[in-house]
């Protein structure tokens, strides 16, 4: 066994993972489920949000997700790392005006 001491590493510092190559530590980095540009407001259970499949022969993201607020066509943070093609659509955002907790208790009207 051959150890290798005194080596540069690259270490995401999101989650810790290391990394040998520089290239993929960067490319991993853009891509950590635990960076804070990719912690979408949306799936924090957002009314609006709409979901479906991509078509994987057109190499579109395994999940398509839409906002009924804004029209738009959104995708997360996975279709980078996967390499999709995300021609038309908008990254999923980090903070959005129009987020609506779907769970949050209906607001209680008093008479008089
Ligand atoms: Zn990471």
């Amino acid at each position: 066994m051959i150890v290798k001491k005194n080596k540069t590493v690259y270490i995401c510092e999101y989650c810790q993972r290391v990394y040998i190559q520089l290239y993929w530590a960067n490319i991993h980095e853009k891509c950590c489920r635990f960076n804070p540009i990719n912690d979408h407001i949306c799936f924090k259970s957002c009314q609006y949000l709409t979901k479906r499949k991509g078509d994987p022969t057109k190499k579109e993201p395994k999940f398509i997700y839409g906002c009924t607020a804004t029209g738009n066509e959104m995708y997360c943070y996975t279709a980078i790392r996967d390499r999709n093609d995300v021609t038309g659509m908008t990254k999923m955002p980090v903070d959005c005006p129009h987020y609506i907790d779907k769970n949050a208790p209906l607001p209680v009207y008093t008479s008089g």
